[in-house]
């Protein structure tokens, strides 16, 4: 098995606008594992807001004994990836997908059908819109027009204005996106009974993490759901959730990859959770994984590709409102070079 890697800057199409910040690009690394005539592809995504960045991503790789990584034992795998440094868990998924990617190769079967995933129904995802002018909202819409569903980004200072500037110029099922930006209970409870007079599906990460009893009394009275996700990363972070919300969002950069997002997912289903399968800013690698994953989810949001537009990969496509996968094997991707 041999493992390499370079890093790589996606570009964002618009600066992409959200209660931590503004930002137009976002660094990745790609992964490649080499085995048997075989290569998988794996991607670890690293938006600033979360600790990992290129010389952190590389350090850990540099530490990864190859001949450890074994596409036939990935309980054994994790465990080893684990026990080489905590954390790094973008890094953990770079290589977790390059070696699903791998053994699909190796078996010639899609991720899919390695997984024993159903495929049939159409999974489709909904599109990202950063908080935007009118105008900027107006051009952003005619983009997303093959996503069935918007994802408006709030917790700045005209959350209302912002969903009604939408509503009154689309009218596809939108859900929004806090990222932690309603610090004030009060403005919270308000804003959630009127999300839902306004037919948003859901609320997602309304408060800062440290706000579970404030978290939990929002998701009594709320009467649309709210789903977590700065607040959960790895399956071993759902246990502390009970109560607290009605869903989560399962990125695999945060949780170390397709192995344990298979896992988190069950261990939801026990606790009653609704799924969302969500990405960062990622190109068709990573996010190609995560959408083999979606038919076990009740939410996609998978738009990743779609807000870049140096994408290293095919891989997923959007028609007509759903998301259609590479024939494989593996995640099937089709490596794209620039000229
Ligand atoms: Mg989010």
């Amino acid at each position: 098995m041999k493992l390499s890697y370079h890093p790589y800057q996606l570009k964002l199409k618009h600066p992409f606008k959200l209660a931590y910040g503004t930002r137009t690009s976002t660094d990745i690394v790609l992964v490649e594992l080499n085995h048997e005539g075989h290569t998988g592809y794996g991607e670890a995504s690293l938006p600033p807001y979360l600790a990992e960045r290129i010389e952190s991503v590389i350090a850990f790789l540099d530490m990864i004994d190859a001949s450890r990584l074994d596409p036939f034992r990935f309980s054994e795998t994790v465990l080893y990836l684990d026990e080489v440094e905590p954390g790094n868990n973008a890094a953990k998924a770079a290589i977790d997908i390059a070696l699903h990617d791998l053994l699909g190769k190796m078996e010639n079967k899609t991720l899919a059908k390695l997984m024993s995933i159903p495929t049939s129904g159409p999974v489709q995802s909904s599109y990202t819109i950063g908080m935007s002018t009118q105008e900027e909202l107006k051009t952003k819409l005619i983009e997303a027009s093959e996503y069935p569903i918007i994802k408006l980004k709030l917790g700045g200072n005209n959350d209302k204005e912002l969903v009604e500037a939408y509503l009154e110029q689309a009218t596809k099922p939108y859900c929004v996106d806090v990222n932690q930006g309603w610090e004030d209970s009060h403005y919270a409870l308000e804003m959630a009974a009127w999300l839902s007079e306004h037919g948003c599906l859901f609320i997602e990460q309304p408060m800062p993490t440290g706000m579970i009893e404030e978290t939990s009394l929002l998701t009594e009275v709320s009467s649309i759901p709210i789903i977590v996700d700065e607040s959960v990363r790895r399956l071993d972070d759902l246990a502390s959730l009970k109560g607290v919300c009605n869903g989560i969002n399962i990125k695999l950069m945060k949780c170390a990859g397709i192995f344990e997002a298979v896992r988190m997912i069950e261990e939801a289903r026990k606790m009653e959770f609704q799924v969302l399968i969500g990405c960062m800013a990622e190109s068709s690698c990573a996010v190609t994984a995560a959408a083999n994953l979606a038919p076990l989810a009740d939410w996609a949001d998978l738009d990743g590709p779609a807000l870049i537009n140096n994408d290293p990969f095919r891989g997923v496509r959007m028609v007509d409102g759903n998301m259609i996968l590479p024939s494989g094997p593996g995640l099937g991707l089709e490596k794209v070079v620039f000229k």
